[in-house]
């Protein structure tokens, strides 16, 4: 089974994929917990471009293959391995981060995103998306650290990336669940736990 979380900066995506991994290995699944950009070799240097504030000019389409270079190094290396061994997969971040940040976000034509992203993983979707929703004022509040490249941009693409993530939970409401990532961590958590206790295999 493999199980993606997406959202904004600071939704808690990190944090509650962690949370999910160990309750996971508590009830006696083999789990990976991963995380995308860079979980492989390449991929952590891909991500390394990728958040270098100083490449500022990175162009839209570069960024957006650049991703999903990252991503078909993750599918090929990491999750299809653990899937063909019967293991969870818990991965922070996916392809619908990629059609919220560089379709919505940089305002690229989310279908051609998709289709790349389709090319770039054979197809591969998710079980279930548990998308950790956060107004982006709420989130970018919760970082103490100095920016990367992509959370130093302004308010209006955060609000974009978060319509977007918000509509493709409307539109696949089957693939999607939704948390209100402004409740309290423990409340996330368990809503979290009660949606995939229902999808869990015996
Ligand atoms: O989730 P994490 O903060 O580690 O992601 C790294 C950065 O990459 C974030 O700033 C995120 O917004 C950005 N990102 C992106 N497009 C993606 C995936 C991540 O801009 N497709
Ligand atoms: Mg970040």
């Amino acid at each position: 089974m493999f199980i993606a979380f997406e959202g904004g900066e600071g939704s808690g995506k990190t944090t509650q994929s962690r949370l999910l991994a160990i309750w996971l290995r508590d009830q006696g699944f083999d789990v990976v917990q991963t995380r995308e950009p860079g979980s492989t070799k390449i991929g952590m240097r891909l991500r390394a471009i990728l958040l270098d504030s100083t490449h500022q000019g990175l162009s839209a389409r570069a960024e957006t293959l650049l991703y999903a270079a990252d991503r078909a190094e993750h599918v090929e290396k990491v999750i299809r391995p653990a899937l063909y061994r019967n293991s969870m997969v818990v991965c922070d971040r996916y392809v619908d981060s990629s059609l919220a940040y560089q379709g919505a976000g940089r305002s690229l034509d989310t279908e051609d995103v998709a289709k790349v992203n389709a090319w770039a993983t054979g197809g591969l979707v998710p079980d279930l998306t548990v998308l950790i929703d956060v107004p982006p004022s709420v989130g970018l509040r919760r970082f103490a650290s100095p920016a990367d490249r992509i959370e130093s941009e302004p308010m209006d693409f955060h609000e974009r990336v978060r319509r977007e993530f918000r509509s493709l939970a409307t539109a696949e409401p089957d693939r999607y669940f939704v948390v209100d990532g402004t409740l309290a961590q423990t409340d996330v958590t368990r809503l979290i736990q009660d949606k995939v206790r229902e999808i869990l295999p015996d």
